[in-house]
């Protein structure tokens, strides 16, 4: 082991999260080592949203310009009914809602948005990009961290930041609290060309269509030349334990009841592949000395509120300027970040499963949920103003 390692921060993994805070530290004169699991640095080929809260933080972290030309700019966030394929309201995003959060609303394939990172990364001498690292297990020692690999190999670093995601191992030691929580709710997703694509009510937006158990997502992607879906369900045979649960033959009988348009999209999404969803009750701690966590294998969320992967790009230049304020005292540095994090992060868990339940009522509910939402102005976003004016940026 070089002894020039030893003033290195090590970043396991190589997600959304942990490239952007080997960038963040990078640009605060830090030197890194990211330690990625596969064998390539990559991420799947779907959509992601963001929210205003994350636009200034790309530009801040010099990733935007990249993207740029690939981000879709919707025209208003859609909620309709999947039963009765009735729009039920919107958020505009054009004037008023950049007047109050100062930043769009954009959406980008996850591929962009990854490779902007990963070029900048590639870009800056501070980083050093390794695949095939996947961190097995690690010790603290005279105030170090030693890092094991699952190939045997070893690294010595001042601190630890584990961004290894939903499995995390990191998490496993500094917080031990046991695997995820199973929602039991099924997604799967489809890119298609935008020409295939039938219903093109609300090809300018971002669409939620709703219903019992169930909803899908519809928005454009790639400067508007490709269709993103994601079709998800609530699954009554995991809450029954039976077996077959969320496979493709009951994601066509939940959506079976759905209006025709909209059990028409189905058609969009690939039966090849699924996600089963998981998030974690708040913790009140996730540092242990001179190993902190980020992103998901902090804070996992369901997808509700499009925030998981945002949360986890705020938390990158938060830890950044708070080990940049801390000098080389990284345990103060990660308590002094994880007290700025932990309750905007836990607001993004717990109300997106109150979203969830939200956009996927049924009976009495779906009615009264019916009934607010014809009252509400679209123009009026501003329930969201705790998430969407995002996070006082640190100097
Ligand atoms: C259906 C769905 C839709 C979503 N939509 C949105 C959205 O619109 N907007 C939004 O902001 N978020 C969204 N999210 C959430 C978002 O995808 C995640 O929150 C985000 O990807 C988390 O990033 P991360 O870097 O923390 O973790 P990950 O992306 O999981 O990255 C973790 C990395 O660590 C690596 N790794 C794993 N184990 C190890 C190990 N032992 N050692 C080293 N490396 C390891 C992995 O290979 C991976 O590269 C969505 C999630 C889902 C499921």
């Amino acid at each position: 082991m070089p002894d020039s390692h030893h003033h290195e921060i090590l970043i396991a993994g190589g997600g959304i999260g942990g490239l952007a805070a080997a960038i963040a530290l990078a640009r605060r004169g830090r030197r890194v080592r990211v330690l990625e699991k596969a064998a390539e640095f990559g991420e799947i080929g779907y959509g992601i949203q963001m929210g205003p809260n994350i636009y200034p933080i790309l530009e801040r972290l010099g990733v935007f310009e990249a993207m740029a030309p690939n981000v879709v700019y919707p025209d208003a966030l859609v909620l309709a009914d999947a039963m009765s394929g009735e729009e039920l309201t919107r958020i505009s995003l054009g004037a008023a809602f950049r007047a109050r959060f100062k930043y769009p609303y954009f959406v980008v394939h996850r591929r962009d948005l990854h490779g902007a990172f990963l070029s900048a990364c590639q870009s800056r001498t501070e980083i050093v990009l390794e695949a095939s690292k996947g961190l097995a297990r690690f010790v603290q020692e005279s105030g170090r961290v030693r890092v094991t690999c699952e190939d045997g190999s070893e690294y010595m670093g001042a601190a630890l930041i584990g961004a290894d995601g939903l499995w995390s191992p990191t998490r496993a030691a500094v917080v031990g609290d046991g695997a995820p929580r199973l929602a039991g709710h099924y997604v799967y997703r489809g890119v298609v060309p935008t020409e295939e694509v039938i219903d093109r009510s609300y090809l300018d937006s971002m669409v939620i269509y709703g219903g019992h158990d169930l909803h899908l997502v519809q928005y454009r992607l790639r400067g508007g030349k490709v269709v993103n879906n994601v079709a998800t369900i609530e699954s009554g045979r995991f809450k029954r334990g039976a077996d077959g649960a969320g496979d493709p033959q009951e994601l066509e009988e939940a959506f079976a009841k759905c209006a025709p348009r909209v059990r028409d999209m189905l058609r969009y999404v690939s039966r090849e592949r699924n996600w089963v969803l998981h998030d974690r009750d708040p913790v009140t701690n996730w540092t242990d000395g001179n190993v902190t966590l980020l992103g998901d294998a902090a804070h996992p969320t369901l997808q509700y509120l499009a925030q998981g992967a945002c949360m986890a790009i705020e938390d990158a230049v938060v830890l950044a300027a708070e080990v940049a304020r801390h000098g080389d005292d990284y345990r103060r540095a990660f308590l002094a970040y994880q007290a700025q994090r932990m309750n905007r992060t836990a607001r993004v868990v717990l109300s997106s499963r109150f979203f969830g339940a939200y956009i996927h009522a049924s009976g009495g509910a779906r009615a009264l949920r019916n009934e607010l939402l014809a009252k509400r102005s679209w123009d009026d976003p501003w329930e969201i103003d705790w998430l969407y004016c995002g996070i006082q940026l640190p100097d």
